[in-house]
């Protein structure tokens, strides 16, 4: 089988790769482009796939990695701690606002230079805005244009160009305590990433 045929156990996208880790044999990483990269082991896949409410929430789950993976630089392991716990735990963007708060912030993690112009793939990108769909990230997009915090560009080959204003890098600055709860979860991540490695 070609590596690229496989899908995401997570949000079901088509052909993404898939590397079997040295680690344990059950354990693999998953690269998708909608939630990241990500270190599994095949029995939480199963029950992944088995399990209705894991199902439900699935566009939850893909932006509760991608944010970890981009907060963290590297692939979040989803084994330990379970992924389960980060559903009850995690800090989720309850309203609109902050949904385009946590959208403003994960672009200027990505794009940290000034100035800096960028596209977004709306189909895989998604997951940046809690969102379920490419509808609701055109439409945060949207409202961060209309607050001037992003400035849109023409478009260009596979869509508009986007760039950061200093509105925008201004409130992120000021906002960014109010979303340190964040980093709550994630040294709670390094704590047991600790634990497992002293087996
Ligand atoms: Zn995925």
């Amino acid at each position: 089988m070609n590596e690229n045929d496989y899908s995401c156990p997570i949000c079901q996208k088509e052909k993404i790769n898939i590397y079997h880790e040295k680690i344990q044999d059950d354990t693999i990483k998953i690269q998708c482009d909608r939630c990241g990269d990500y270190i599994a082991c095949g029995r939480i896949i199963s029950y992944g796939q088995t399990n209705e409410n894991w199902w439900k929430q699935k566009h939850i789950l893909s932006a509760i990695i991608r944010e970890l993976n981009i907060l963290n630089n590297k692939p979040i392991n989803i084994n330990s701690p379970p992924i389960d716990y980060y559903l009850s735990t995690y800090s989720i963007p309850t309203t609109p606002k902050e949904q385009a708060d946590r959208l403003l912030r994960l672009l200027s993690k990505i794009h940290p230079e000034s100035g800096e112009r960028f596209i977004l793939d709306n189909k895989n990108d998604y997951p940046l805005c809690f969102g379920k769909n490419e509808k609701e990230l055109s439409y945060f997009l949207k409202f961060l244009v209309n607050q001037k915090y992003l400035e849109e560009f023409e478009e260009i080959e596979f869509g508009p160009e986007y760039e950061i204003t200093v509105k925008g890098r201004t409130y992120i600055n000021e906002i960014s305590t109010e979303m340190s709860s964040n980093q709550f979860i994630i040294s709670i991540e390094k704590n047991h990433e600790k634990e497992s490695s002293n087996f």
